[in-house]
């Protein structure tokens, strides 16, 4: 037996862990879980754990809907809020046919595939998150603003305030599983909260932001309170993103890199940028992939930060793609930031789809325009349209449209994933369409 294995049954004893929590994720990107007594790891460890796909979103049609799920040992913690004897720990899976083939379903696997041909190519991608999210009085009441715990600012430091007791318990639990912390601190809405991840491979972040949205809504509840990663939950301050920094290495080399270039930014990341702007529109129903996405686009102006144009900057925080200016000496850190992603992304999906249309521009050796400086927000239409910069998909409809013509997603998600995605967004545009809103009826019935 591999000695991870090993490992993680030798632990199981010597810590008296009577429950492990086997964890995948669906297509939607929520995270699923089955409970299993140690005495099965070993089977689970050759073979998997049989469960039924066809409940799962976007997992299987349901005449083929047997599937099992295999743990990755690698990923095995302790959960911190369970430890006391007898305790819980979980891992992630990667999900299998019946006949032990990858699920073309599973959004891991997705990842794990583009993530290979990065690696055919020489490449290992790292990715480094900033994760937004609104923390509120109580539990959410259906068609009820929620209620922010304080209202502080950004960067703001009030003394006994709820985010500082949530962010230290937080973390302290994050780095009990192995996930560093490079930051934290209050965002610019009421409540809202920011943590940054340490950079790492994409596949282990990917799995470190499904593990810290499921910290979040845990710690919250212990205290309280409710963590949202909903992209826009007040229409009058700012939705919650997830920028997300990229870079491309070459063994110990930063293949972004170029010492004395321009922002010390490579051919390869010039390209790399240019693949982002150039399939930006295609990829932005998976990068936001809900109705609400699009009201943190484009519903809150130039104080939101949300970008709602196809740009890139230095230090522009209007732009889509930034290349941000700290530590200009430290080769290390030359990277690309993606400001479009909101927190209730799928991290696979979205990190499989940008980090293809970054290998894209790479292949075809794309030349990256030129860079607005401009604030983009405070640019007329027609002075936008003179540089070239196109808007993002401005709801998910027009997102679903641009997705459904794209070879680069759809070969990238594969077919199954592809179709499911597409289906079931279509399906939420409908269900919101018919809609009548607490806005129509406000403005239009007493007028009307
Ligand atoms: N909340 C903003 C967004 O939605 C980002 C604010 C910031 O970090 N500058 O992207
Ligand atoms: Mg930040
Ligand atoms: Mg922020
Ligand atoms: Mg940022």
């Amino acid at each position: 037996m591999e000695r991870q294995q090993e490992f993680v049954l030798r632990t199981l004893e010597e810590r008296d862990i009577r429950f492990v929590r086997l964890w995948f994720t669906d297509v939607l990107g929520f995270l699923k879980s089955v409970a299993v007594a140690p005495a099965e790891l070993e089977q689970a460890f050759s073979e998997g754990i049989g469960f039924d796909g066809s409940a799962i979103e976007g997992f299987t049609r349901v005449a083929e809907s047997d599937m099992l799920a295999k743990p990755d040992p690698q990923t095995f913690q302790i959960l911190p809020w369970r430890a006391e004897s007898p305790g819980t720990a979980r891992m992630f899976c990667d999900i299998l046919m019946p006949d032990g083939a990858a699920s073309y379903a599973d959004p891991r696997w997705v990842l794990k595939r583009t993530l290979a041909k990065a690696a055919e190519r020489g490449f290992t991608f790292y990715t480094h998150p900033e994760i937004e999210f609104y923390l509120f009085e109580g539990q959410p009441k259906p068609g009820k603003a929620p209620e922010p715990v304080d209202r502080s600012g950004y960067f703001d430091l009030t003394p006994h305030g709820v985010g500082h007791d949530f962010r230290r318990q937080a973390i302290t639990h994050l780095e009990s599983m192995g996930i560093s912390v490079e930051f934290s601190h209050h965002e610019g809405g009421p409540g809202q909260q920011e943590i940054d991840l340490r950079y790492a491979d994409a596949l282990s972040t990917a799995d470190n932001i499904m593990t810290f949205r499921h910290v979040m809504k845990e710690v919250a509840l212990e205290q309280g309170v409710f963590a949202s990663f909903m992209p826009k939950p007040l229409a009058e301050h700012p939705g919650s993103g997830m920028h997300t920094h990229l870079s491309l290495f070459e063994g110990d080399r930063n293949a972004f890199h170029e010492p004395g270039a321009e922002y010390s930014l490579s051919k390869t990341g010039r390209s790399f940028i240019a693949g982002l702007l150039r399939h930006a529109g295609e990829l932005t129903a998976v990068t936001n992939q809900f109705v609400n996405s699009y009201k943190r686009l484009f519903g809150g102006g130039d104080r939101s930060e949300a970008p709602s144009y196809i740009s890139w900057g230095h230090n522009n925080r209007s732009a889509l793609v930034r290349v941000p200016m700290y530590k200009p000496s430290k080769s290390q850190s030359t990277r690309v930031e993606v400001r479009s992603l909101d927190s209730a992304c799928n991290p696979y999906l979205a990190f499989a789809v940008l980090l293809a249309a970054g290998l894209k521009g790479i292949e075809e050796g794309y030349e990256l325009p030129a860079g607005a400086e401009d604030n983009v927000w405070t640019l007329t239409d027609a002075e936008r349209r003179a540089l070239g910069i196109e808007p993002l998909p401005s709801s998910l409809s027009e997102a679903i449209s641009r997705m459904e013509d794209s070879e680069l997603v759809a070969e990238t998600l594969g077919e199954h994933v592809f179709d499911f995605f597409l289906r079931n967004k279509r399906a939420e545009w409908s269900d919101y369409r018919h809609q009548v809103t607490p806005f129509e009826l406000n403005r239009y019935l007493p007028v009307l």
